[in-house]
């Protein structure tokens, strides 16, 4: 069975070792963090087991969690098929670890990315090997949400770009081909235009976060508000996503107000804190 390792095991990291465990790989999930990894395999374990209390899983928790090792350096991911790196959205960081990883891996692993919203090329000019790396973007929570952005490099072969649409498909997700290479991709993109807006409605007292997401519910048919989306996927990566977007030329992207860095600065960074936009109790169920 084919072998991928994850690097960072934040929301994001978690979520994408634990659908490749359910879809039968063996995964290597790697973190700096200790805190990180001590949660990580406790948030699987309680997704798997909601999973199986619902019959939506195929062999029992114990078999998957089986195939997941945690580990607080690279040196497992050496006999890794892929690597998907999933740490902060800093270029200059994940340009070190496609570093790292390039000199660590054989010749025939692909190295990908789930960043936000920096180019593919940037990452793969890390590497000796920039026809093996492709962009994986998956959408949070991963176990719930099916789509991934498969992003083409300036030089990713088609072969492999070809391999990554096919990788998505075996975890069960629907990829969306990205052939052009440019920051925030497709679906970021949109989103941030919509939301860059949403954020300064705010800012200046136009309207509140709740109204708005009731708005681009019952409005336009959202299953899930713009605020919601932030509080889920953390305001510190958000920060982080709009700094970088900001760092690559895209500020029409970005919104103009600094509310989001002033709530992570006030430590609201969403449900993983139980206060973001909204408050939540310690389950993650939002009060309303
Ligand atoms: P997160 O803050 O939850 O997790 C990031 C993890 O990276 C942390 O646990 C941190 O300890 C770890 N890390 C930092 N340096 C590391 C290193 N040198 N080696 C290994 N691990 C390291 O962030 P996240 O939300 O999981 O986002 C991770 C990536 O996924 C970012 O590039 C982000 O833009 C992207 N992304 C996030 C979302 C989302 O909804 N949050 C969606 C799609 C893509």
């Amino acid at each position: 069975m084919e072998k991928v390792t994850v690097v960072g095991a934040g929301f994001m990291g978690t979520g994408i070792a634990q659908v490749c465990a359910q879809a039968g790989y063996d995964a290597v999930l790697m973190d700096v963090n200790q805190e990180a990894l001590t949660n990580a395999t406790a948030g699987i374990r309680w997704s798997l087991k909601k999973f199986a209390s619902k019959g939506m899983l195929r062999e029992s928790v114990q078999t998957v969690m089986d195939r997941i090792v945690i580990a607080d350096n690279l040196s497992k991911a050496a006999d890794s098929h892929w690597v998907i790196e999933a740490a902060f959205e800093d270029q200059g960081l994940k340009k070190r670890l496609f570093g790292e990883l390039d000199r660590l891996v054989s010749e025939d692993a692909i190295l990908a990315s789930n960043t936000s919203s920096i180019p593919i090329t940037q990452l793969a000019k890390a590497t000796r090997r920039p026809e093996r790396i492709v962009g994986l973007h998956f959408f949070g929570p991963v176990p719930f949400m099916a789509l991934v952005e498969v992003v083409r490099g300036e030089r990713t072969s088609d072969k492999v770009f070809e391999k990554g649409v096919r990788f998505v498909k075996s975890l069960g997700k629907t990829p969306l081909k990205v052939h052009k290479d440019i920051p925030g991709f497709v679906m970021n993109r949109i989103f941030g235009a919509a939301f860059r807006e949403c954020v300064d409605l705010v800012a200046e007292g136009i309207a509140s976060p709740e109204d708005i997401d009731i708005g681009m519910r019952l409005g336009y048919g959202w299953n899930i508000g713009p605020f919601e989306i932030a509080d889920n996927a953390g305001l510190d990566t958000f920060a982080r996503v709009g700094a970088a977007m900001a760092d690559l030329g895209e500020e029409h992207l970005v919104a103009k107000s600094d509310l989001i860095t002033q709530m992570v600065r006030e430590g609201r960074l969403g449900k993983k804190v139980g206060h973001g936009f909204y408050r939540y109790t310690k389950d993650g169920k939002k009060i309303t």
